[in-house]
């Protein structure tokens, strides 16, 4: 099926530039953008694509089975609608409707196609969208998070505490954690990220606690569901209290089980190929958990089989003292001489950087995933980013966990990292073309996914599209879309598209009822993740 949306206001990065494209036309057909351009003249497209059912298949079956022939509507979709309609009493086609699960033009096509009427041609093949009143953005990028603490979002005797008293307090919580708990905390932070207008996330996930059946399958299964691509990242902790390590040693594991069970997740889930919905990058936590040869292990398998490699460093100046007294190193220094910097490497945070330490970053071709609410939430300090991108450093933007933002928007990530530059005294500390970039194609390159964070033809069909009349850009856009994006408070997509399918339908979930799921999740936080659990 091919979808066009025309007549759209769309914002993209080309080359270095941001540029704003009025009356655009957007094409897309098997999860890839075909063509970009104005709404009159864009050109013609006929990508292959499975055909149509044939219409003598379809004549007198049930309208919802047309849609899912169709392409339309999944099963799981239907089961809602009917579920509704036993409720509300409406036709099927009516309750589809109201569900804005479908559009118009669908059922009217599959409504003739049941009567054995001929459809029009072009409701067959091309779902037209009126974009008149759409901006078009390509989809967010989220370079770092940790899906699963939406589990101690807000936690009471944290909310005023460092990263080590934070983490030393949530590890006691933490440790709770097993396979269905990680699956509904990471949907809930996925949910969240798309509804925002995110269509990838990096996920470092190093919690596996001793006994626990914790997998990183809870998390691409939580991803298959929402409908976002996935960077999973295998992480772990090694270094424990008893070795002069910050987490407990029930929070660790043992090494060879660690590099068994990378090579396990790589074997079986990452895929290297363009326009992957999920790969898997190796991701020890940070050098206060991991010990030395743990990092060499990691880097000499990452090598191996061709991924990312991902960790925390120079987040706080109480990391760089524990580096300073273990190691007699710094941060950056340390991560350098264990072949840690490098072109397949991005870190998160680096936060407190010298200038040797920035222009090693460069050199290295290092990457860095910023994440400016996590920083100020833990009074960890402030990234000199303005310095990174002046040098040539990757940088992208990430949420952090949720026990660090308390929330995963990254547009509200890309307003703060912009006013968060400029707090130092300098009013052009970071611009709106920059924060956008940072949050599309600049994020893309930190993934080395260059097929994302853009709208172009051969680009992912994955792209958020805006309301022009949200009230949230009113005046705005007529002055700059770009900074209204990026300056004036976050609006909410309408939809959000991952690979050409609806991920979001009109400001919801297209592919998982969350809503369904949310009081069973508040139920196990409240009972296994709250500060008096079971009260
Ligand atoms: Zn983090």
């Amino acid at each position: 099926m091919i979808t066009r949306i025309d007549h759209a206001t769309a914002v993209t990065c080309r080359h270095d530039n941001v540029v704003v494209l009025e009356d655009t036309s957007i094409t897309f057909a098997d999860g890839v953008i075909t063509a970009i351009g104005p709404t009159t003249g864009a050109a013609p497209v006929s990508p292959a694509r499975e055909p149509m059912p044939r219409l003598e298949d379809l004549v007198g079956r049930p309208l919802g089975a047309i849609l899912i022939r169709m392409g339309r509507l999944t099963s799981e979709q239907l089961v809602r609608a009917l579920d509704k309609q036993k409720q509300t009493h409406c036709v099927i086609g009516q309750t589809l409707l109201e569900m804005h699960l479908v559009y118009e033009a669908d059922i009217e096509w599959a409504l003739a196609a049941q009567s054995g009427r001929i459809p029009p041609e072009a409701a067959a093949d091309t779902l037209v969208i009126d974009g008149t009143s759409y901006l078009a953005i390509p989809g967010l990028v989220n370079t770092h998070h940790h899906l699963f603490q939406s589990l101690t979002r807000c936690f009471p005797a944290v909310q005023s505490a460092p990263l080590f008293a934070w983490l030393a307090a949530l590890y006691e919580r933490w440790r709770a954690v097993d396979y269905a708990g990680l699956r509904q905390a990471a949907t809930a932070s996925l949910a969240e990220l798309a509804l925002a207008g995110c269509t990838i996330t990096s996920d470092h996930h190093y919690l596996f606690p001793r006994g626990s059946d914790v997998r990183l399958e809870a998390i691409l299964e939580a991803a298959e569901a929402v409908g976002l691509r996935i960077h999973a990242g295998r992480g772990s902790m090694s270094l424990g209290h008893r070795a002069g390590g910050l987490p407990p040693d029930d929070c660790c594991e043992d090494e060879d089980a660690i590099l068994a069970d990378c090579r396990r997740v790589i074997e079986h889930y990452h895929d290297p190929r363009p326009h992957a919905m999920r790969r898997i990058e190796l991701a020890p936590c940070s050098p206060f958990n991991i010990t030395p040869e743990l990092f060499d292990a990691t880097r000499a398998l990452a090598a191996e089989r061709n991924v990312l490699l991902h960790t925390h460093a120079a987040e706080t100046l109480d990391e760089e003292q524990f580096c300073l007294d273990r190691f007699g190193q710094r941060p950056i220094e340390y991560l350098h001489g264990h072949g840690w910097l490098g072109g397949n490497v991005y870190l998160a945070h680096c936060v407190h950087l010298n200038d040797a330490e920035i222009d090693l970053l460069a050199r290295t071709a290092t990457a860095v995933a910023h994440c400016p609410s996590s920083n100020m939430r833990l009074a960890s300090g402030i990234a000199p980013i303005r310095r990174l991108l002046d040098a040539g450093v990757k940088v992208g933007l990430g949420v952090d966990g949720s026990s660090s933002n308390d929330g995963g928007n990254l547009l509200a990530e890309a307003r703060l990292a912009l006013l968060l530059q400029r707090v130092g005294g300098n009013p052009a500390g970071l611009t709106a073309t920059e924060a956008f970039r940072m949050a599309t194609a600049g994020g893309a390159d930190v993934l080395h996914r260059p097929e994302l964070g853009r709208l172009e033809p051969g680009a992912a069909a994955d792209l958020v599209l805006f309301d022009r009349r949200d009230p949230a850009f009113a005046g705005s856009l007529a002055q700059d879309p770009v900074a209204a994006l990026m300056m004036a408070q976050p609006p909410r997509p309408v939809h959000v598209f991952v690979a050409g399918r609806p991920v979001v339908h009109y400001g919801r979930l297209a592919r998982l009822d969350w809503s369904r799921l949310a009081a069973d999740f508040d139920q196990m936080v409240r009972q296994r993740f709250s500060p008096c659990p079971g009260a």
